[in-house]
């Protein structure tokens, strides 16, 4: 199937002949129909599905045919990161650069002056954070009576985050008659149960995680010591052809601490985890996607959603507690059919964690034997191997 069988309209075929979109992905061609006649959706999807284009898509094309457009805001999305609002909202740009949409986000942890003004302007499209949102309609800023469509995003990482009486909250606020749009990657109970109360007879769309993805992506597991894992990630980074590399640490301390060393080394690489301000965090991933850095090492929850389309590495520095996790973090390289590399490092400590990981992949991790810096037999913490160690 092609863009051309879904009934566009020409700004938004235009769009996307820009971005070089020719075929919807299969949560494009399940949802887009259905969003476009105005029903309710319940999307199972995870990001890097194409799920952003899926929803946003029909709302541009809809709004641009509204015949008689309402004042005020008309779409709200709502999503549970800052860096997943920001993404969200610079594919709103992409994709209605030919119509007149206006749209803006709004999130926590920066100073609310500039996006008041936003708002003040009027706007059609608001994607937001739970809490900012709530906060700025307190403040009597944010009029949602006029609303037409409600997207909510990633609805069980809200319910993992900790958001989803926010998100409860917030629907009160919305008309009763609305289009509702709900996106979650995994359906638990509590989430099926908020699906049942905010949809109307909702059409289905679901696509099963990428288990294709994750074929397409060369997997190694290297045993090694807590204590070397530095050296050995050092040791690795010696090989040229890893271009651009994603570094998963369990903490964010763990992860300013693997970018001391790559620094002191000489290797381009920035941190991203909750501890660093917005702009921060910004700032290193725009240094990323545009190549000037060459390693980004981050935590899961400041990595989700983040979008990089060229990523040839991904490292897991440490092993994830929940083998979904892994998964997830290993999809990030091997996108839209590219092929991918993923290095796991294990302890012994760490070794529970591997089982549970080739659980559920349903195979063994391949080994890398010969290499530098293995853990040593009967040593389960910290005793370094005595060759190539740097001091730090
Ligand atoms: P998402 O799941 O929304 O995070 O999207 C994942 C990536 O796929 C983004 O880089 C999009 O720009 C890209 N993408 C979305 N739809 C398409 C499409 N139909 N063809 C090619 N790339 C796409």
């Amino acid at each position: 199937m092609s863009f051309k069988n879904l009934n566009l309209i020409e700004p938004v075929m235009k769009a996307l002949t820009a971005e070089g979109y020719t075929v919807p992905t299969p949560i494009q061609e399940q949802a887009i129909p259905h969003i476009m006649v105005g029903r309710d959706l319940q999307g199972c999807a995870q990001t890097g599905t194409g799920k952003t284009a899926a929803f946003a898509i029909p709302i541009i094309q809809n709004l641009y045919l509204q015949k008689q457009p309402v004042n005020g805001i008309k779409v709200l999305i709502l999503t549970p990161t800052r860096e997943l609002a920001i993404q969200i909202d610079q594919s709103f740009a992409v994709y209605g650069k030919f119509t007149r949409l206006t749209h803006t986000v709004i999130y926590g942890g920066v100073s609310q002056h500039h996006q008041v003004i936003a708002l003040k302007k009027g706007v059609d499209v608001l994607i937001a954070t739970p809490g900012r949102l709530l906060d700025l309609i307190g403040q009597g800023f944010i009029d949602l009576r006029r609303l037409g469509t409600f997207v909510l995003d990633e609805a069980d990482r809200m319910l993992d985050m900790g958001f989803i009486n926010d998100v409860k909250k917030v629907v009160v606020h919305l008309p009763k008659k609305r289009q509702t749009l709900l996106f979650s990657a995994t359906m638990p109970p509590e989430i099926e149960k908020l699906a049942q109360s905010m949809l109307v007879n909702p059409a289905k769309a679901e696509v099963t995680p990428p288990a294709t993805t994750v074929d397409l992506i060369e997997q190694q597991l290297y045993h090694t010591n807590k204590i070397n894992k530095p050296d050995l990630l050092l040791h690795l980074l010696e090989d040229k052809d890893i271009r651009s590399a994603l570094v998963f640490t369990r903490t964010k301390h763990g992860a300013d601490k693997v970018v001391r060393v790559l620094l002191r080394e000489k290797v381009k690489s920035a941190a991203i985890h909750g501890n660093k301000s917005q702009n921060a965090r910004q700032a290193a991933l725009n240094s990323f996607k545009e190549g000037k850095l060459r390693v980004l090492v981050a935590t899961d929850i400041a990595a989700r959603g983040i979008d990089i389309d060229d990523l040839t590495h991904v490292f897991n520095f440490d092993l994830p507690e929940v083998p979904e996790t892994y998964v997830h973090r290993i999809g990030r390289t091997g996108r839209a059919g590219n092929s991918g590399t993923a290095i796991a490092f294990c302890t012994t400590e760490e070794k529970d964690d591997l089982r549970g990981i080739e659980k559920l992949i349903g195979r063994k991790v391949p080994v890398v034997d010969n290499h530098p810096f293995p853990a040593i037999a009967g040593d389960t913490v910290n005793k370094p191997a005595p060759a190539r160690r740097r001091r730090y």
